[in-house]
Order: structure tokens, then sequence, then C-alpha cells
């Protein structure tokens, strides 16, 4: 084992296992951090590998991907499966292996059908590719210092990992962790699917696999891997809580400090001021005169009155209830009759939600705007020409649009939860400094005073405001930050590994 104390510039052999990766498969925020992560690391010059699965959306030929093993037989708990794995190399250089297996991944959806009903299958599709990435290891002779699970989809793959393979010359030596970015879906499924998974009755208990006498895949994980990281250091804290744990809190609680929260970062070449391809006029902490443009050209876009003096106020997000739009649905009204405010909204989701905040530009011509969708040139405008920018959030893992709004100088208002607390510094009236403004209740009255306390000091202290948005665009937020959090959180892993080997080897029956 190499002595990483000594040497923590030491290049660790890296597999990262996921079910979604940017810009092959994508749902959510998975894929972002694991493209983004994957590459930073093979910058730094670790040698990284990620696997996912071959989905019907994911085109070998246009990828050029090339066969690297047929056929791959993996043993789970009855039979054994048989799959193909796939190489790119084309795009990111960071090696990714896509595991074919026409059964389980070729459909139309990762998780779910048009319908957004989840596939029945989904314990025996997820497992598998947990058990099926360690196989491609051994097949391929890739030999790990850490293998990197994330969320529910890949929970199981450090289970698998200590019970099949602690002695194995290949993988013994391979330390786990498992990255938690969302706990509120942790894979819970009828225990009839033991037998298939394979990892014996034995792990069917209270402190691994079973709750409430079924099986939970992220339970699993979290026993199993020798750390576990969420996406924020104030998420690490809250899900071992019991309101923030989603039922799992005193199994992450009982984890101390091989429970990290490392903070994502942004990918400066899709998200920046000086180089954004979608924005109207570019600009930087030194020039914000390009800002002024994109405020206009935002202006006209959503049929606000053109006024460059006015604090517009953004909101950005998916209507769901995590995000607390209902609580600025409370309350809107009122800011917009009291204050001095333009509002734009860009979402979808909730039909309830989707109607109101459609319909408000009619009520509130000129001073509201809204764009019921998806739509990427809308965001990029809103988060380059607004004054302030809006997250009400109940519960936010880590959240990306704060960063993306503080290094476009718009500064966010939000609800100090999770990666919004860790990532915004309070304004402070005495010294002018600051990233934004935060609230704690998640009460539309709450948002209501934050606002108009983010609005007087634009209007008030301007010279505070300017102060603030030089420090706002002036943080941080690389991947190269997080990414050297991850090797720290690698090599305490390695560390665990070694420590837990030494104690009780083989422990894990
Ligand atoms: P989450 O992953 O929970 O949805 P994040 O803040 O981490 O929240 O990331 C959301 C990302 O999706 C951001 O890049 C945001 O700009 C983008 N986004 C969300 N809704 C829309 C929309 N309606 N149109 C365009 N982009 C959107």
């Amino acid at each position: 084992m190499k002595n990483l104390q000594q040497n923590s510039d030491q290049k660790l052999n890296i597999l990262i296992v996921s079910s979604e990766m940017y810009p092959y498969a994508k749902i959510g925020g998975l894929a972002d951090v694991v493209a983004s992560l994957s590459g930073t690391l093979k910058k730094m010059g670790h040698d990284v590998r990620v696997v996912i699965p071959r989905y019907d959306m994911i085109n070998k030929e246009s990828l050029n991907a090339q066969k690297v093993v047929e056929p791959m037989g993996v043993w789970m708990g009855n039979k054994e499966e048989w799959c193909t794995v796939y190489q790119i190399t084309s795009n990111s250089e960071v090696p990714v292996y896509l595991i074919e297996h026409q059964l389980y991944f070729e459909r139309w959806g990762l998780y779910h059908d048009s319908s957004m009903h989840d596939y029945d299958d989904n314990p025996l599709r997820f497992s598998f590719l947990s058990r099926a990435a360690l196989q491609l290891c051994k097949d391929i002779q890739f030999k790990p210092d850490v293998v990197h699970a994330n969320d529910w989809q890949t929970a199981l793959t450090p289970a698998y990992l200590k019970v099949w393979h602690w002695n194995d010359p290949v993988l013994g030596a391979a330390a786990s962790m498992l990255t938690i970015h969302n706990i509120a879906y942790q894979g819970v499924y009828p225990k009839k699917h033991m037998e298939y998974i394979g990892l014996g009755w034995h792990n069917f208990t209270e402190d691994k696999l079973e709750s409430y006498d079924q099986i939970n895949f992220l339970k699993g994980g979290i026993h199993y891997a020798d750390v576990i990281t969420a996406v924020s250091p104030t998420f690490a804290k809250e899900i071992t809580a019991p309101y923030g744990g989603f039922g799992l809190s005193p199994y992450l609680a009982s984890r101390g400090d091989s429970l990290l929260g490392i903070i994502n970062g942004i990918d400066y070449t899709v998200w920046s001021p000086q180089n954004d391809q979608l924005i109207p006029a570019k600009f930087s902490a030194q020039d914000l005169s390009g800002k002024k443009i994109c405020k206009k050209q935002l202006q006209n876009t959503f049929d606000l009155a053109e006024d460059d003096h006015v604090a517009v106020i953004g909101v950005i997000g998916r209507f769901v209830e995590q995000k607390g739009f209902h609580l600025l649905a409370q309350t809107i009204e009122s800011l917009i009759q009291n204050m001095h405010v333009q509002l734009v909204i860009l979402g979808t989701g909730d039909k309830n939600l989707e109607d109101f905040f459609g319909n408000l530009p009619v009520r509130y011509s000129g001073k509201i705007g809204s764009y019921i969708g998806f739509d990427n040139y809308r965001a990029h405008l809103i988060t380059a020409g607004c004054d302030f920018f809006l997250m009400p959030s109940l519960f936010e893992p880590c959240g990306l649009n704060q960063m993306y709004s503080q290094h476009y100088g718009t500064l966010p208002i939000v609800r100090a939860t999770g990666g919004l607390d860790d990532t915004v510094e309070n304004y402070d009236e005495k010294s002018g400094n600051g990233t934004g403004f935060k609230f704690w209740d998640p009460t539309s009255q709450a948002l209501y005073y934050t606002v108009g306390w983010a609005i007087s000091t634009y209007y008030d202290r301007p010279h505070h405001l300017k102060k603030m948005i030089q420090q706002a665009m002036n943080k941080d937020f690389s991947w190269e930050n997080s990414a050297r959090h991850y090797i720290k959180a690698y090599q305490k892993a390695i560390e665990n590994k070694k420590r837990l080997d030494g104690e009780y080897k083989p422990y894990y029956w």
C-alpha cells in the first residue's frame, strides 16, 4: 500500500461508477459532477476512469466507442449476467466505459418510462451496474486505489467490494467512497431482490441494507463505504439530523468524521461572464459595462419596462417543493406592489405554480416577466442581466445557480440551507462585506423582508453593493478547488480501509 500521508502528491488510480455522466446521459447535477470532477482529476495527473451504462441514447458509432471486453460475465446472486463493454476516449480524454446489457439499458429512459413510471427492474439494473464495474477492473486489470460510487444507483459498489473482493489481487486493496448528491432518493425495493443482488441474507439487517423490511441501497452504501461525502459541508451536517436525513440520519451520524462535505465547482468554460457565448455582451469584475447591456436585453426579452436603475430579481429552477417557490408565490404580489423592483421567473414543474407564475406578466405588465419551460439561453441571460438572484429552497444539497450568479455579479438572496449557506456570505451592514443576503425561516415573511433588505441596500447603500459584487465575482468556484478536497477524501478512504483491514480483516461477513 502506498504511503499517502508521506506523499500527498501521490497520483491515484480512481474508478468512478455512476448512472449518469454529461454529455452522454443526464437527468440532474450528478451528470455534471461526474464529468467535471473526472476531467479535473485527469488534468491533475490522476488515472481516473468512469463507468456508466450504455443507454439507448448513447450512440456508440457517433462516439466511435471501441469494444474492450466481450463477453463479460458478472456473477449476480442467483445467475450470471453477460454484457459487453465499450470505451469512449474521444471527448474528454477520461476513459469512459459503457456497460452494454440489452435487456437492462436499451430502453427509452434512465430510470423511468415516458409516463414517469419507474422501471420495475431498477433494483436489478443498478445492482448489476454496481457489480459489473468491479468485474471490469478485473477483466482489464485496472487496479484502483479508490472506487467512487454515487447516489443510490451505485451505492452497492462499496458493499460488493468489501463482501466479495476483499481478498482479490486486483481489487483487494481498493478503498471505497460514496457521494450523496440527493438523499431524497434512496433506492428502496422489496426484499425478494436480495437473491439477485447477491450480498447474502446476513446483509439484510437493520445496520446494513434492511429498512422497514425492504432493501435500501443507499443505506448499504453508507454502511460499507470507507468514506461518505455529501455535496456541501452544511448538507453533510443536515443529513445527520432527523429532518434532513430522510430516515438515514442515525446511520450517517454513526460514521463520524468519515462523513465529509465537499462543495461542487462550476464549469467556467460554460458559466463565465468573460466568455459566455449566450449573452449579448461580455463583462468582468474590472469592467462591468457589459452587464448593463445584458440587463437591457433581459428587460426586452421578458417585456419589462426598460430601466437601467430599477433593481431586477431573477428566479430559475424546477418547480418542485424542495425549491421553496410556493413561498415566493405567497408573497410575490406584495413584493411587486410595495417595492420598486422587477422580477423574472424561468422554470417548469408543478402545474399550479406554472399557471400562477405564467399568468403574472399579464397582471403586472412591465414589472414581472416569466417563461414556463426549460431554456438555457434565458437562464444565461437572467444570470448575467439581473441584480439579484432568489433561491428560497427548503433544502439544497449544493445548488449551482447561487454560484453562477455570484460569478456574474448577481447577488443571491437565499434561504440558508445546505450549499446555499456554505457558498453565500451574508451581507454585513457595518463593513459592507458579503456576497448575498440570507434568511433562515422557511416562511414567506422571511423571504419578503430579506428581499426588502437587499432592495434597500441597492438603493440606499450602492457603495456596499459595488463592494459585494466585487467580492462575489472574485470568489473561487473552480473545480480545481473542489477536486483537491476530493483527493483528500480519497486519501482518507484509503487510510480508513488500511486501518480497518489491519484490525478486522475479513470483518465483512
Ligand atoms: P437542481 O439540480 O436541484 O435542479 P441546481 O441549482 O443544482 O438545482 O442546478 C440547476 C441547473 O439547471 C442550473 O444550471 C439551472 O440554471 C438549470 N435550470 C433549472 N431550471 C431551468 C430552466 N427552466 N431553464 C433553464 N435552465 C434551468
